[in-house]
């Protein structure tokens, strides 16, 4: 496969391409990257949204439905993914303008399709008439998948009628708006600041990789000496390594006021108003379809039950991690030598840090060669599971670098496969993530087993030298291969609950974040980590300092990441049309409650807010938080009963990754672990012990 030109899916126009070849409507099981171009994509998403538009209208006129109604439902969300899925992974992976083009023309076309149907009563109506028939006890997945299509219809809004129903609408397209101007705002912000420099002096301690941007951006303007922008890596270098607190000053001040009524463009794209026409249209929206808050509206699709538990599971990792960041706090002013202020914190653990871990990232690269990472990591799948996993013949794919594994079981049948593309090239998005290719299905006929993509952005190989990873970089990789894991030994029939799909956002993360402990633990790293020349394991030292990183003033970003998820959670929850928003009194509660540093009154961090005010993480926030609760909780069955113990991690494969979005969330934990979550093993793990609130 390497003598395949790189880049040839999607990059070229082809004049030849016609509608009855399109490589997008052959049936296959796997997609055809190769043949893939971007004047085929807008023709077959017209042709599949046609189609099963047409589908959808049959389902409509069911007089009686039954359980082969549901299967025929859940053919609809599969046959446009599989459209859909191949052009959007390009468009992430392999872009190009026309293929961007057509990704843009044909992106509203999904989203109306999906608006539609949500707000489709018909649907909704017939879909009712099947609860009694999956309430019998003998069908918990088909109960599980009505139940979730039951709510989805009623968050769109589908029972609303009259005046309401088109308030609703209304709402929902003026939030839309609003959120994109709170993004936009931000940004025009970020943009409107540069900060000139002369005197190379006041520069010191910056690192030389953002000089040399600044450099050549102030030869762009004409301009002698350094001009410095307010993008999120050059203002986290200043902090942490700009030796000049004014100038750290000047970037905090900067940075904490975007978009508001004070710093160096006081209201200018003040961000300020919109938080409080976002927050009463979101508490009209939930108050029109029977929530009392918005943030019980956003717990609907949620793990968590109830606004008061998510609250209390905040407080309580507040209590238990406040004194220990204190301590930490203590022991930075120690070190700086006089009190510190907001802008001096990250550059004194920066300084801190390198002192007491004489550790640098990039030390480590050669002992996490990444073929032996991956050899590491599928003997890890294999201890635990009794899987195995090999590459396999590939099928069409859309780049040399790609490859292809399938994961099998002792007896040799296929549980899934997966693609990988692991290497940075220009044209693809940063990041790293997992995609479903396909979803496991088994609908009557024919079972499809699960495939997924697994997109890294590490360096390339260079010569003989193979693809060489920090320890953070290796993190990554177990982290994305246990989502992958979850897509795949998924066992439920049904695509849109089957593997990564349909599961309580504040859960997805479980298995991610649960597979990335192995990495952590020296019997793993002692076997996986070897020097890629020598073939040496790494140094004790280098193993004991890296178990220190994991833990170093861990308190303090607990707290800070607390302070977020706890502000963004109560102001969802105590919003009152008579009281208002409360921005500023709910925020000085909460800091007070949880924060161990004092920011200054211009400090207008709500403004900047992107994750609540733009949309996705509104009254979310504390999902990451909760998420990694459980993960450090699972993985403590394997420290009680052993690391590669084959019981426990059956467990967890049945309990867990098997059910996908089948199974409430909280239930699935409890048979795994005998007992809800509970936060010891994450304040264990982070280093923050609480003697003094255990007992
Ligand atoms: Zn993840």
């Amino acid at each position: 496969m390497d003598d395949r030109s790189d880049g040839a899916a999607a990059a070229h126009q082809d004049p030849h391409a016609h509608q009855n070849g399109n490589p997008l409507l052959v049936p296959g099981r796997l997609p055809e990257f190769e043949a893939l171009r971007a004047e085929h994509v807008e023709p077959a998403i017209n042709d599949v949204l046609a189609a099963q538009r047409a589908a959808l209208e049959r389902a409509e006129r069911a007089v009686e439905p039954t359980l082969d109604w549901l299967r025929e439902l859940e053919q609809i969300g599969t046959a446009i993914h599989r459209v859909w899925g191949p052009v959007s992974h390009l468009n992430s992976v392999l872009s190009s303008p026309a293929l961007r083009d057509a990704f843009n023309r044909c992106l509203p076309l999904v989203t109306e399709f999906y608006t539609d149907l949500g707000q489709n009563e018909a649907l909704y109506l017939r879909y009712g008439s099947l609860a009694p028939l999956a309430a019998d006890g003998q069908h918990p997945v088909e109960a599980q998948l009505i139940a979730h299509a039951l709510r989805d219809f009623r968050l769109s809004g589908v029972t609303l009628t009259g005046a309401a129903r088109e308030r609703f609408r209304a709402i929902m397209q003026q939030l839309a708006a609003l959120q994109a101007r709170f993004e936009q705002n931000l940004m025009d912000a970020t943009d409107a600041f540069q900060h000139h420099e002369l005197d190379r002096a006041a520069l010191a301690g910056v690192p030389d990789a953002v000089l040399v941007r600044a450099r050549a951006l102030a030869a762009e303007h004409g301009l002698d000496g350094w001009l410095l922008r307010l993008d999120a890596p050059t203002y986290q270098s200043v902090l942490a390594h700009a030796e000049s607190p004014a100038l750290r000053a000047r970037f905090y001040e900067a940075w904490v006021t975007r978009a508001s009524d004070q710093g160096p463009n006081a209201g200018r794209a003040d961000n300020g108003p919109l938080i409080h026409e976002i927050l009463a249209l979101r508490h009209e929206s939930a108050r029109l379809l029977g929530f009392k808050s918005f943030a019980e509206l956003s717990l609907a699709t949620k793990m968590a039950d109830s606004p008061e538990r998510v609250i209390e599971f905040l407080r309580d990792l507040g209590r238990r991690s406040k004194t220990v960041a204190e301590h930490e706090l203590a022991v930075l002013t120690e070190y700086a030598g006089r009190p510190l202020e907001p802008w001096d914190i990250a550059f004194y653990s920066e300084r801190l840090r390198q002192e007491r871990l004489r550790l640098a990232e990039e030390e480590l690269r050669p002992y996490f060669p990444l073929p032996r990472v991956l050899d590491g990591l599928f003997s890890i799948v294999n201890r635990l599971f009794d899987l195995t996993i090999s590459p396999a013949r590939p099928p069409s794919v859309w780049h040399s670098a790609v490859r292809y594994y399938e994961i099998r079981r002792r007896d040799g049948s296929l549980v899934g496969s997966f693609y990988t593309d692991l290497y940075a090239r220009p044209n693809k998005r940063g990041g790293a993530w997992v995609d479903s290719c396909v979803s496991r299905a088994n609908l009557g006929g024919r079972l499809e087993t699960p495939v997924a993509y697994v997109v890294c952005n590490f360096n390339s190989p260079v010569g003989e030298t193979p693809s060489l990873l920090t320890h953070t970089e290796a993190v990554t990789l177990f982290h994305e291969f246990g989502h992958t894991l979850h897509h795949l030994l998924t066992e439920v029939d049904y695509p849109s609950l089957s593997g990564i799909n349909g599961v309580a956002w504040d859960a997805v993360e479980l298995p991610s974040q649960f597979l990335e402990n192995f990495v952590w633990r020296p019997e793993v790293l002692a076997s996986l980590a070897r020097h890629f020349e020598t073939g040496a394991p790494l140094p004790q030292d280098k193993l004991d300092t890296m178990q220190h990183s994991r833990t170093f003033l861990a308190a303090l970003s607990m707290v800070r990441q607390l302070e977020f998820a706890l502000f963004d959670f109560r102001l969802h929850h105590e919003y009152s049309p008579e009281r208002g928003a409360r921005v500023e009194e709910i925020l000085a509660d909460v800091r007070r409650e949880v924060s161990v540093v004092q920011v200054p009154a211009f400090n207008r961090f709500p403004n900047t807010f992107a994750h609540v005010f733009g949309g996705g993480y509104a009254a979310g926030y504390y999902s990451y938080k909760w998420a990694e609760v459980l993960a450090a909780d699972a993985f403590g069955a394997f420290d009680e009963a052993g690391l590669f113990d084959r019981a426990t991690a059956d467990r967890f494969r049945r309990a867990i990754l098997a059910v996908g979005g089948s199974r409430n969330a909280l239930d699935a934990f409890v048979e795994f672990r005998g007992r809800p979550p509970e936060l010891d093993a994450l304040l264990r793990q982070s280093g923050i012990s609480a003697p003094a609130t255990r007992q």
